[in-house]
């Protein structure tokens, strides 16, 4: 079989298709996410509150639940243009090699040399950063795929750029750090000696190879003590979904084109920001009651927020310097075990994508690690590109769906956001050819003593 002529393989927009808005679709939720709370008030955050920590711009994004549609700056647009549209793939060779009636589309976020979604966000916080005229921001990344992405923007924008890396990372992915400093960004191995947080981790702790927790505690430090710096975080806020909606209103379009419609769509969770985009056109159908669809969030067996946490109000970091927001969370102390999608490893999850499940609007999987590099292992032999290992839970659940058609005989449409590619995650794909790779899921009594630390106002 070869790629049909009537459906191509490849769908692309024209320049002038581009989205020109932002989709918020939290301006179509009856009942609107939870509002972020000060945690020592316990009343809600003020804009005022956010904008020590956030730049202005992206604070008003933060709290604007009814505006549908947020123009996109010109040049914000004009970066895009470098790197979008990203294709959308007919995954005609996979159907075949399962064998399934249905077919299988995905959106290819990986074609920029950050390597994922995160560019989309980045380049818009960046873009308001330099608008209030601020010197540089702050932010901490842990596989590495946000500080390289803030690291190009920043570079593109004329801003300074001060990631904290956690040390495990920075020692074992030497070649992420090189392409954020190679940018321009600097890049330090957190817990550092350069801020309070960091000290006083590193006193409690000598030779702590860090936590996500402890890098977001460093870089909201840093930044509120430098005149002229502040923090942007690159998922879970609903500025980043926003931000991200490039994703499904490109995808809709190019499905609208093609005169098809996707009956299942399926995305990765970490914080949710690469599933609330490619839902978000898709969804807002849904909530206005013009259209339907499945939504399916994938998350990790070993880190399951969705299928396995509490819907409470939580810190979003260890440090709990951060606002109070209600997600569905395995407590702001968990740690996951070692697991190799690190983008997926967030204790947490976006509250607008908390709300839709509790609503029963969309459903969520959990999927085994050697699994998940299985489902890659075949995507790369058969569709060609070499996803990341956050990107391939993804992959595995969508083969799920294809070989269910198969057996009831039933030919649905589905789509899949393919998030980034693999080239920094060898290590991983490594210990899975060596038959090294385990999986581990925390059991019942360790989710609870996380949860029995929830602060008073979650529980
Ligand atoms: C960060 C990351 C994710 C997970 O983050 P979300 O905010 O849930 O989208 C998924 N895939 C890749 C490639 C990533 O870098």
């Amino acid at each position: 079989m070869s790629p049909s002529k009537a459906v191509p393989y490849k769908t692309y927009l024209e320049e002038n298709e581009l989205p020109r808005a932002w989709y918020n679709m939290r301006a179509d939720m009856e009942k609107k996410p939870a509002p972020l709370l000060n945690p020592a008030t316990l009343k809600p955050v003020s804009a005022e509150d956010l904008e020590k920590v956030f730049c202005r711009e992206l604070v008003k994004q933060e709290l604007d639940d009814t505006t549908p549609f947020i123009p996109i700056p010109q040049g914000i647009q004009d970066f895009y243009r470098m790197f979008r549209p990203s294709p959308l793939v007919r995954a005609y060779f996979l159907e075949r090699a399962l064998g399934t009636p249905a077919k299988i589309y995905y959106k290819f976020e990986g074609n920029n040399t950050s390597g994922s979604h995160k560019l989309n966000s980045a380049v818009a916080q960046a873009y308001y950063a330099k608008e209030q005229g601020l010197k540089g921001v702050t932010t901490e990344t842990g596989a590495g795929q946000w500080g390289t992405a803030l690291s190009m923007a920043c570079a593109f924008y004329g801003l300074e750029c001060k990631v904290f890396m956690v040390k495990c990372s920075y020692e074992q992915k030497p070649f992420r750090r090189e392409v954020m400093r190679t940018y321009g960004a600097s890049v330090t191995p957190s817990p550092s000696m350069e801020t309070e947080a960091g000290r006083r981790i590193n006193a409690a702790h000598p030779g702590t190879t860090g936590s996500l927790g402890c890098a977001i505690s460093e870089a909201v430090e840093a930044a509120v003590s430098k005149d002229g710096f502040r923090y942007v975080l690159g998922s879970v806020l609903a500025q980043v979904l926003l931000h991200q909606s490039v994703i499904g209103l490109e995808a809709k379009k190019a499905f609208d084109k093609i005169g098809e419609k996707p009956d299942v769509i399926i995305g990765c969770a970490g914080g949710g920001s690469n599933l609330g985009g490619l839902i978000a056109p898709f969804m807002g159908e849904k909530l206005r009651g013009e259209a339907d669809y499945r939504f399916i969030a994938v998350e990790p067996a070993s880190c399951p927020s969705f299928t396995r946490g509490r819907y409470a109000y939580d810190f979003c970091d260890t440090g709990r310097v951060c606002p109070l927001q209600k997600m569905y969370t395995l407590g702001h102390d968990f740690i996951p075990s070692a697991n190799h999608a690190g983008g997926l490893r967030y204790h947490g999850m976006s509250a607008t994508l908390s709300e839709l499940y509790a609503q029963g609007l969309m459903e969520a999987v959990s999927v085994e690690q050697t699994a998940v590099f299985e489902a890659a292992e075949k995507f790369a032999r058969i569709e060609g590109i070499l996803p990341a290992p956050e990107s391939s839970h993804a992959i595995k659940a969508a083969i799920d769906e294809a070989l269910r058609c198969k057996a009831e005989g039933r030919e649905k449409t589905i789509l899949f956001g393919l998030t980034g590619t693999g080239y920094f995650d060898m290590v991983a794909y490594g210990k899975y050819n060596d038959r090294e790779m385990t999986d581990s899921i925390p059991t019942d009594a360790e989710l609870e003593a996380s949860f029995a630390k929830l602060p008073a106002a979650g529980r």
